[in-house]
């Protein structure tokens, strides 16, 4: 029989209520077990003499019991147990509180294991409630590099290593999707061999091999995704745009300022891909405010011009919305015909009454999209529905946020193959904008093939954004120097997180207490405004229109207003625990304001006072470069929550792996050649089934 699929609960060690608890984890059969992996080590690996033993040092000693007593303390009703154990060198004492058991098990004679840190009171040095286990075991919590794994209630670390001790025979079960000479000419483990070194790693070395390998596995899926889908990609038509220089300059002439540098570049190579008949497949890499939307608008007047359709697809209404107001100013004296299409309105250049949501007046847009009627269509994902046609549609641009995980980028590439863009055996040539500049490393590991344009330059009129963290203490003269802007004329934007799921539903509560608490006390003479992720689309537009028409002096939002919303008004933004959020993510905010030429502040609360928030929070202080702080960021948090998202199947350990560009490279090329030898991967039906697994898990986010 298959141990391998054997469900927990069915096993009598387990049972159903461990098994109900582990199936909350996604735990459900023997082989999930093995593949839930620790996320750091207790080193106890290294045994010391009791004479050896210093306070404040953690240690494991190994020693007889010589006595051993339950003691009741009178003043705190507290359990005591006291515990002396010797060596050949000596002996030291140990204390438990709260666990009356331990003293039933460590009797006098008793061979004992004893490890943590090493404690000093006026008694001496002692262990205070220590790992412990009798000597006769195998070393598990003791004695050994100790597995801590992640931990739910009802399930502790301990637990989970005591059950993995006996339930780690069976990884020898376990077949390896990797082709085996590719592992071994890397001299790295297989995966039965590599499960068994994470959970018991009897060397750092072992365990490092181990987490390499999984890494690995990890980079080689996401360059066999990539390469297939550019293969795929590569292999279709596009049609091809012709580069109309006139009016390019022309446009760039009529702009009210010049552009930089680098949006040049970009824009000279973004039409020039738009010239070949091959579908363009490019990325523009651009920090906050470097002005990327009129890149991507001169791409599309290129479109246009040459009698095609353009779609441009936003994360949120909201920011749909503020494309197209945008993007309408600026084609105001161009004869183009814009259309937004959400769930939410359907509007058009030419009708710019707003238009909720109600069938009629979609059907009348899509109408116009088949007919060639709108060459501009901006919506968010709405876009990509099956029962949208398009005249013509040769270019599609996609202002991506954070959804920049590979396998999602597969998947939208295959819905944009599949789009009825109206152009027979051709598809759409497709950019892509990020809302975070993307590091150097990570571009090269899960970008690997995609064609890159940069825009690491900001537009001249800009000031660098003022940044100061501020203790609790100096919050009053924050205040006041928020009033002082707003009587200048100014606004202001305050933020405080709730970002995480469980917390979404009193996110309501919070921010609406937050909101009355700073206009009753702290600005009862200013007007406020509110914007949270519980408001309907409509409301956050209502909102966010009023703000911009200075119907407000402050915005007072949750992360919501993270995404791109252009206020150029707003030269003040305070973000309150400022240290729960990444430092990307506070870039993002940051880059709220200063979208003018007037001088714009940033203000980072925190009450945090451990050096490194402090530390973290400092790359803000020090740089205005968003390139800067993403890879900072991605070195403190891993690619796994700077990417946010979780790409399952991979132990966060071997996430650290992922800025090894050397392994990167060596994963690149024998992805290249794994397709060579089977471009479908039916001679690798492990390997198949494994990136099935990787890109299905990927696309549920
Ligand atoms: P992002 O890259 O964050 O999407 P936007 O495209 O929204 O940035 O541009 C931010 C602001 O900068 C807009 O108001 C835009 O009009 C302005 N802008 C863009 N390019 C330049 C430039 N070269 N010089 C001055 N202002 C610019
Ligand atoms: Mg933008």
């Amino acid at each position: 029989m298959d141990f391998l699929k054997m469900k927990l609960e069915k096993l009598p060690r387990i049972g159903m209520k461990y098994g109900a608890i582990l199936k909350k984890l996604n735990i459900e059969t023997v082989e999930d077990f093995l593949l839930h992996f620790p996320f750091r080590y207790e080193d106890y690996s290294e045994r010391i003499l009791i004479e050896n033993l210093a306070a404040g040092e953690t240690a494991t000693v190994m020693g007889e019991v010589v006595q051993s007593k339950l003691v009741r303390t009178w003043k705190k009703k507290m359990m005591i147990t006291e515990c002396f154990v010797s060596d050949e060198t000596g002996t030291v004492r140990a204390v438990w509180f709260n666990q009356p058991y331990v003293s039933d098990s460590l009797t006098a004679g008793k061979g004992v294991r004893l490890a943590g840190k090493i404690s000093e009171d006026a008694k001496g040095l002692f262990f205070s409630n220590p790992a412990w286990e009798l000597s006769s075991r195998t070393p598990t919590n003791t004695g050994r590099l100790v597995p801590i794994y992640p931990e739910t209630e009802g399930l502790t670390s301990k637990w989970i290593r005591w059950q993995m001790q006996n339930m780690i025979k069976y990884a020898d079960a376990l077949v390896d999707p990797i082709p085996e000479n590719i592992l071994r000419g890397l001299h790295l483990p297989i995966l039965s061999e590599a499960v068994k070194s994470l959970h018991f790693p009897k060397t750092l070395k072992e365990f490092e091999l181990a987490q390499k390998r999984f890494a690995f596995q990890q980079m080689f899926l996401v360059q066999l995704a990539t390469q297939r889908v550019k293969i795929s990609w590569d292999k279709q038509n596009a049609a091809s745009i012709a580069f109309n220089e006139t009016l390019t300059k022309y446009f760039v002439e009529s702009l009210p300022f010049t552009l930089t540098d680098a949006q040049r570049k970009a824009a000279f190579q973004i039409l020039k891909d738009l010239e070949k008949p091959l579908p363009m497949n490019r990325l523009l890499n651009g920090d906050v405010g470097s002005g990327k939307t009129i890149v991507a608008a001169m791409a599309s007047l290129s479109a246009i011009n040459a009698g095609f359709q353009v779609s441009l697809m936003a994360p949120t209404e909201v920011l749909a919305r503020q494309h197209f107001e945008s993007i309408s100013k600026i084609f105001s004296k161009q004869d183009i015909t814009v259309g937004l299409l959400t769930n939410s309105y359907q509007i058009t250049t030419d009708n710019r009454q707003l238009t909720t949501n109600n069938k009629k007046s979609r059907d009348a847009l899509l109408q116009k999209l088949k007919n060639g009627e709108i060459n501009l269509v901006i919506g968010t994902h709405a876009l990509i529905q099956k029962d949208i046609k398009f005249k013509n549609l040769a270019l599609i641009i996609i202002d991506e946020q954070h959804r920049f995980g590979v396998a999602q980028r597969a998947f939208l590439q295959q819905q944009i193959a599949e789009i009825n863009d109206g152009l027979p055996g051709k598809i759409p040539h497709l950019l892509t904008m990020t809302a975070t500049p993307i590091p150097r490393t990570l571009t090269l590991a899960f970008f690997g093939n995609l064609d890159i344009s940069v825009l690491d330059e900001m537009p001249k009129n800009r000031l660098p954004i003022v940044t100061e963290i501020v203790m609790p203490s100096k919050r009053k003269d924050v205040y006041d120097f928020v009033r002082s802007e707003i009587t200048k004329g100014h606004q202001a934007f305050i933020i405080f997180p709730l970002v995480e799921e469980s917390e979404k539903l009193t996110e309501l509560k919070a921010a609406t207490q937050e909101h009355e608490m700073l206009s009753r006390e702290i600005f009862p003479d200013l007007k406020l405004g509110l914007l949270h992720g519980k408001l309907k689309a409509g409301e956050k537009e209502q909102v966010m229109a009023d703000f911009k028409d200075k119907k407000y002096d402050i915005l007072v939002a949750t992360s919501v207003v993270e995404v791109g919303i252009d206020i150029p008004n707003a030269t003040v933004i305070m973000i309150e625990d400022a240290e729960r959020f990444g430092l990307s993510q506070l870039h993002q905010f940051r880059g709220r304001v200063g979208r003018s030429d007037k001088q714009s502040y940033c203000f980072l609360f925190t009450g945090s006072k451990t050096i490194k928030a402090k530390s973290r929070l400092g790359a803000m202080e020090k740089t205005s470069s968003g390139f800067a702080i993403a890879e900072e960021d991605l070195k403190l948090r891993g690619p796994g929550e700077f990417l946010g998202t979780r790409q399952s199947g991979l132990p966060d350990i071997a996430m650290e792996h992922l800025s090894n560009v050397k392994l990167i490279e060596i994963a690149h090329d024998y992805a290249e050649q794994t397709l060579q030898n089977s471009p479908d991967l039916s001679d690798y039906p492990l390997l198949q089934k494994e990136l099935g697994k990787f890109q299905s898990n990927v696309h549920l986010e």
